[in-house]
């Protein structure tokens, strides 16, 4: 059977989610999950979604109640926002829509791998353009004519970032549209002394002509990866073609609520991210001292090289003792380990195991 598929999926490897393992007393810091529960808001309305006669129904397709809140939040208008399931989803629509088999996306490397992953599905090619030494970007940008252009901001797996003015010269610069992938936005918008502001980019993204679009997770900041909600900012009319692409109900009834009242309570989404900024600062200098390069990260997790030792065998040995980080190898940049900022009890125990092994 598998003769009939494309031959570029054939070609393909796929992209490799991180290890969720099936039994308990993990400590687990490989996917970038928030170690505090979900606001109780969000699980309150959800719950109460339940009791009602909701999943009877289809969702409503466009989420507007969902949109509303999030166009006020980001102070854009409420018919430039597209909801996805997850943003990977997004980013799925956005390839969908942007890129022509044999077409062309581009980032900066080293950064998320689903990208070129995306790129494989469709038929098209990718290419990434090494961030500067200082994790910025080039300037000028070497490749215009992409057909998608994305930049993960904060990046993932260095935590860098880079200004919302380098971004704005990106875009200008491009003759396709830029992507900002935001995932990791609300940690670098809790982050002294550098903070980018509460909407990230989402200034150059709401304008009519812009070609700039940004992406958002409830997975990380929201501590909502199991619901599967994200969400897209660009122009009105931009978002109209979107939603041709979409799934009719790409999501659910229950996250719509879920993702809705976890965007109202944003003084808890500052007291979680507050405390996930302060145990990353102690993280950062305990690793150092322990002899890893770590980079000065403003997302919820933090990159750990070494320059006297590979960190494969370091990776190894803390998943013997139950601690799982993410092992990664760029061709080009080396490997390390990127580690993401668990509860302080999870640090601990990482920190005490790594003074064991190294
Ligand atoms: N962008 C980046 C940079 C990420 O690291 C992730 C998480 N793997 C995502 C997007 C996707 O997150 P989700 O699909 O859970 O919204």
């Amino acid at each position: 059977m598998s003769q009939f598929l494309r031959p570029n999926i054939r070609a393909m490897a796929g992209y490799t989610p991180g290890e969720q393992p099936q039994s308990g007393g993990i400590v687990k810091l490989n996917t970038n999950e928030n170690p505090y529960p979900p606001s109780p808001r969000a699980l309150e309305a959800m719950a109460d979604l339940l009791r009602s006669d909701r999943l009877r129904k289809y969702p409503d397709p466009l989420g507007t109640a969902f949109c509303k809140t999030a166009g006020k939040l980001f102070g854009v208008d409420p018919d430039g926002i597209l909801i996805g399931n997850g943003s990977d989803d997004i980013l799925t629509i956005l390839t969908r829509a942007f890129v022509p088999e044999k077409g062309l996306i581009v980032s900066p490397t080293p950064s998320y791998l689903l990208y070129s992953t995306l790129a494989d599905i469709q038929g098209a090619k990718f290419e990434g353009v090494p961030f500067t030494k200082d994790w910025q970007l080039p300037t000028p940008w070497p490749r215009r004519n992409a057909h998608l252009t994305v930049v993960a901001n904060p990046n993932s797996p260095t935590g860098t970032v880079v200004s919302n003015a380098a971004l704005e010269t990106l875009a200008s610069e491009l003759q396709g549209p830029l992507v900002i992938d935001e995932a990791y936005g609300d940690f670098a918008a809790a982050s002294e002394p550098d903070a980018q502001t509460r909407q990230g980019a989402a200034s150059l993204a709401g304008a009519s002509g812009s070609n700039v679009i940004i992406t958002r997770t409830l997975s990380k900041s929201y501590s909502l990866a199991g619901l599967r909600f994200g969400f897209a900012i660009a122009s009105p009319s931009l978002i109209g073609e979107l939603i041709k692409v979409k799934d009719s109900y790409n999501c659910d009834a229950l996250s719509l609520a879920g993702a809705q009242a976890a965007l109202e309570d944003q003084e808890y989404l500052r007291q979680t991210t507050a405390k996930i900024v302060a145990t990353r600062a102690r993280m950062t200098a305990e690793l150092r001292t322990l002899g890893f390069d770590v980079l000065p990260s403003q997302a919820n997790f933090v990159w750990a090289t070494r320059s006297d030792r590979p960190v494969k065998p370091i990776f190894e040995a803390l998943k013997q003792r139950n601690i799982l980080v993410r092992y990664m190898n760029y061709p080009g940049f080396g490997d390390g380990l990127r580690i993401s900022v668990g509860s302080d009890a999870e640090i601990d125990r990482l920190l005490a195991e790594l003074k064991r092994i190294v």
